[in-house]
Order: C-alpha cells, then sequence, then structure tokens
C-alpha cells in the first residue's frame, strides 16, 4: 500500500533501510521506508496520507541530534534532505528549506556577505533540524536570525509563524510540543564584511576542528548545559572521562561528547548516558539532562 503510493505521487522512498546511514552516531536498526519528499506540497500530500492511514511516522533532519534504536523504526521516517530550495527574496532576506544543511547555508550567506548566522557553521544538522532545537554556537543561536517559519501543521496545513510566536531559548522551541513539520524559514541577515564572515567561520571551524572528536561518529555534546555549569566539567570532575559502556565512550577528547568507538549500538549509549546522569547527580548534586533525543 505504501509502496504504490510512493511510487503514484513519485515520492522517492529506501525500503528497509539501516539508520546507521542516516544518523551521525551511526547506530540504529532499520526503518521499514524513508521517505524524501521534494516539496511542501509533497509533504503535506505524505503527511495526510500517513495520518489518515493510522501508519507510525518520525520527521528527521540530518540525524545529527538523533539515535535510534536497535530494533528499527516499524514505519516511516519522513526525511526533509530535499526540502532544499534556497532563494534570496531582497538583499539581506532569504529563504532557506528545511532540509537545507546549516553549513551550505553559511557559505552560501558570506559568498553575498551577509553575517548574521555565521555561528552555524560546523553545526552539522539542516535547518529544520536547528529551528527545531534553536541550534547555537559560539555565543550565537539560531533564532537570533529567523524572521517566520513556514510549516505544516496538524492537518497538514501550510502555515507561517512569527519569530516571537516560536517560544526559542537555549535548545528549545515551539516546535518541540507541537505535531507540525518545519519546511522551510525565512531569514533576516545583515550586510557585512566578506573577509570577515569567512575568517570568523575558518575560525571557529578549526576550533571544532581542535577540541571536539571530530573523526569519531557521535551527536555532538550529548547533555544540555545545565544552569550555571558546564556539562563537560562537571562529567570530568567525576571522574567519567574515558568511561565505556560496550562501544560507546565518553570522549578522551571533549567529555561532553559521547562517541561511538566503532561497534557502539543504540542500548551501549542510552546505558552509558544514563550512568553519566547518575553518577553527576551523585557527586554534585547537579541534574543533567540528555540533548541528544531517541528514538
Ligand atoms: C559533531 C557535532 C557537533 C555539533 N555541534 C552542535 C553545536 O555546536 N550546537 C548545537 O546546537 N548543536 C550541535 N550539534 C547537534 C545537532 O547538529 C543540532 O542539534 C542540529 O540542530 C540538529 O539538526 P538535524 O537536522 O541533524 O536534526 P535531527 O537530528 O535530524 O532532528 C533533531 C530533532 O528535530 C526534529 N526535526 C528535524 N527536522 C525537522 C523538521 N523539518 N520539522 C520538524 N521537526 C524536525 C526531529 O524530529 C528531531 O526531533 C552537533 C552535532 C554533532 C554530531
Amino acid at each position: 500500500m505504501l509502496k504504490s503510493f510512493f511510487e503514484e505521487n513519485e515520492i522517492q522512498y529506501l525500503e528497509n533501510e539501516s539508520l546507521k546511514k542516516h544518523t551521525t552516531f551511526k547506530v540504529g536498526g532499520k526503518a521499514k521506508f524513508i521517505a524524501l519528499p521534494s516539496d511542501a506540497a509533497q509533504a503535506a500530500k505524505l503527511l495526510c496520507f500517513l495520518k489518515d492511514s493510522g501508519i507510525k511516522y518520525y520527521i528527521l533532519g540530518k540525524g545529527s541530534n538523533v539515535i535510534f534504536r536497535d530494533e528499527g523504526f516499524d514505519g516511516v521516517i519522513v526525511k526533509t534532505a530535499n526540502l532544499n530550495k534556497i532563494e534570496y527574496l531582497d538583499d539581506t532576506t532569504v529563504y532557506s528549506g528545511a532540509g537545507v544543511q546549516l553549513s551550505t547555508l553559511c557559505k552560501n550567506l558570506q559568498e553575498k556577505s551577509l553575517k548574521g548566522l555565521e555561528f552555524c557553521y560546523g553545526i552539522p544538522g539542516n535547518v529544520g533540524g536547528g529551528l527545531f532545537m534553536n541550534a547555537g554556537a559560539y555565543g550565537g543561536e539560531i533564532c537570533s536570525a529567523v524572521w517566520e517559519v513556514e510549516y505544516l501543521d496538524e492537518n497538514c496545513q501550510l502555515k507561517k509563524i512569527n519569530v516571537k510566536d516560536c517560544d526559542f531559548s537555549y535548545r528549545h522551541s515551539v516546535f518541540q510540543s507541537k505535531n507540525w513539520l518545519i519546511t522551510g524559514c525565512v531569514f533576516k541577515l545583515q550586510l557585512g564584511n566578506k573577509e570577515e564572515i569567512l575568517a570568523f567561520m575558518e575560525d571557529i571551524m578549526q576550533r571544532r576542528v581542535t577540541k571536539q572528536p571530530l573523526d569519531k561518529p557521535s551527536a555532538g555534546s550529548s547533555f544540555k548545559r545545565p544552569a550555571g555549569y558546564f556539562a563537560a566539567a562537571l562529567i570530568e570532575e567525576c571522574g567519567l572521562k574515558g568511561c565505556s559502556v560496550g562501544g560507546a565512550q565518553v570522549s578522551e577528547k571533549h567529555s561532553g561528547f559521547i562517541i561511538n568507538k566503532g561497534d557502539a549500538t543504540c542500548t551501549d549509549i542510552v546505558a552509558l548516558a544514563e550512568h553519566v546522569e547518575k553518577v553527576v547527580l551523585e557527586k554534585t548534586g547537579v541534574k543533567i539532562e540528555k540533548e541528544m533525543i531517541i528514538v
């Protein structure tokens, strides 16, 4: 039934696909289907069909903050990678599809001498996932450049929401409490100096390479920053650097990252993250909370 729906509506899909290939942690079982709508109209048609048919689905961006369970996903992963249009609306206003990679958008803006999102360079997610998480780095948060977000609501209707109604705060947005699919976003940028923007982007990328275990699969910082503390410092203070469960390990290079040494399972990662949370709470009294999302 699903295959004929995809084929009749010319929706690109993958069947019985390993989710390891679709997340930066490289763990998880297989998805029954991964569907890749090519625009908002196709995404709306797909979501309506899945809802009406009672088929389980999950929206996936670049998979850089999500890990899937080892038993896999018995439904449809709706992957936004093909919602990848970038369109300039005027000199400083740009529409980006949800499936555009943040680093690709940053490079595109830099070439047009536009600043306002350059701190996102090196965050390995897409625009949609960045908005959902209110991704941020080096003093910036994606919400600071948002004008309005375009999304499909729970009835698969295409709507727009102004930034002031998005309830953005540290790693939080309104999208986390809604069953919506973000299809794109209008960003307002400022004109800047092309070379200075490039220099900043290269500098923060260098800082990432120096400080983060980028040679190993991960979901970036595994824990949110608890108010008044740094998760990595607390983890280190508790002697958990290098601690491992199966193939999952607290990185020796950056204690805030749990890494996949090569053969980790989702179960290993979750067990290690829960162990870290428990020890940190017992030894320091501070509650740290996972940033990565387990599906
Ligand atoms: C090496 C590394 C470094 C990182 N550094 C940073 C950093 O500096 N700062 C930071 O904030 N994060 C960082 N991250 C984490 C991650 O890149 C961000 O959270 C990013 O915003 C996730 O985007 P994504 O497209 O990968 O989303 P995914 O991981 O695919 O999804 C994340 C959540 O968003 C939802 N979602 C995704 N797209 C949509 C959509 N279109 N509509 C509705 N919901 C959607 C998903 O359902 C899921 O719940 C890092 C990760 C790695 C691996």
